[in-house]
């Protein structure tokens, strides 16, 4: 556990089971505490120490000095035509991030931040526009969810634990959950533990742009379902739309995706590709595709490119989406368009911008990513 200042208070939330064991330990309480702490803070989704009413007295009278459950605060809240919500939420120092919440008949989904921007530079991507400020806190990244299901259940009269609220979390808001490994293993940790949001891990999705050796790390930390943003056939394709592919090529990023499979018993990688018009979305490109993950544990997800201001690049038409998609099926590669939600607010995929400030704090620069940081 990180050393606290004598005043400071420590933030419950995100602190994974055996954290939060050690901290009720440092007050000379047992570990069930710890248990009765989780149950309060992420299945009763109170926030107020002095509320948990079946803490013993001196226990709970030392806990509220000690520590606290603190979260993002709202900055704003937008509701699309389609029932998706979006939340900018404040990440200190005039910073801010944004989480989209989006319903379906049969799930919630909620899609969460792990960075504020993002060094990655891909070329069709709004958030890599706006640079990079920071990586959230594992607290920021657990903050979200449960901040979401508060919101909700006010909204929808929904109560905190009903399992309809958020039914699946997915890891592709803003920034690169990858480059921030040493905050989000924990937050997954706490998504799955059945003490945490005890979500099941098929319903846990960690979407990455392809940092290779953090795949093979992940793959020893964490038991979650894998996305990964493909967009391109080839490598020479790949490296302009992704530039990462420079330092990690296809052939690569395939095979750590496979050990992936293998070390978790997952049943498939879920790989993104967006169809920009003209780019990537010729049926050439499809069968060049279908080489690559023919037989494999593979599904291909097409998203609908979103546009932004400035963008250089427009969204295929349906018909070549279409197109596209059949030249897979025929070649027996499962595969899905995602139905674009929630973009008349600005909450669809590769439209979050949330708000990145003085960008010379920028600290992940090209040493570690071999890129160039936008300044
Ligand atoms: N950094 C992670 C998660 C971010 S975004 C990653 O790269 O996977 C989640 C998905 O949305 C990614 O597949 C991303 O490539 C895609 N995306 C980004 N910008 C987009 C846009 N303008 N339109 C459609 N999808 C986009």
């Amino acid at each position: 556990m990180t050393a606290v200042a004598a005043n400071e208070r420590v933030n419950l939330l995100g602190l994974p089971k055996a954290e939060l064991e050690a901290f009720v330990g440092t007050m000379g309480s047992k570990p069930f505490r710890a248990r009765q702490l989780m149950n309060w803070i992420y299945k009763r989704g109170e926030g107020d120490i002095s509320a948990m009413t079946d803490l013993a007295k001196d226990f709970r009278a030392e806990l509220v000095t000690r520590a606290e459950v603190a979260v993002p605060t709202i900055v704003k809240t937008q509701v699309a035509s389609d029932g998706t919500r979006k939340w900018l939420l404040s990440g200190g120092n005039d910073q801010a991030f944004e989480m989209v919440y989006i319903p379906e008949e049969d799930r919630g989904t909620l899609c969460i931040s792990s960075q504020v921007g993002c060094v990655l530079d891909c070329t069709f991507c709004s958030t890599a526009q706006q640079g990079f400020n920071r990586n959230l806190g594992t607290a920021e990244i657990v903050g979200q969810v449960w901040l979401a299901i508060r919101e909700l259940s006010k909204e929808t009269g929904w109560k905190v634990g009903d399992d309809r609220i958020i039914t699946n979390i997915v890891l592709m808001g803003m920034g690169e959950p990858l480059a921030n490994f040493r905050n989000v293993i924990p937050a997954i940790q706490i998504f799955l533990d059945d003490l945490g949001f005890d979500i099941s891990r098929r319903r846990v999705t960690l979407s990455t742009s392809g940092l290779v050796p953090q795949i093979y790390k992940l793959a020893e930390e964490v038991n979650c379902a894998l996305a990964v943003s493909l967009h391109a056939p080839n490598d020479e394709l790949r490296s302009q739309l992704v530039p990462i592919n420079r330092k990690h090529n296809i052939a690569e990023l395939l095979e750590a995706c496979w050990h992936y499979l293998d070390e978790q018993n997952g049943r498939s990688v879920t790989f993104e590709y967006v169809m920009l018009d003209g780019v990537n979305d010729q049926p050439e490109h499809a069968r060049e595709l279908a080489q690559l993950l023919r037989g494999k544990p593979a599904k291909l997800n097409l998203i609908p490119f979103n546009p932004f201001p400035g963008t250089q690049y427009r969204r295929s038409p349906q018909a070549a989406i279409e197109r596209f998609r059949d030249e897979l099926m025929k070649r027996d590669i499962i595969v899905t368009i995602r139905k674009t939600r929630g973009d008349d607010i600005d909450a669809a995929c590769g439209q979050l911008a949330g708000q990145v400030t003085d960008r010379t704090t920028v600290r992940l620069g090209s040493k570690t990513f071999g890129l160039q940081v936008r300044a």
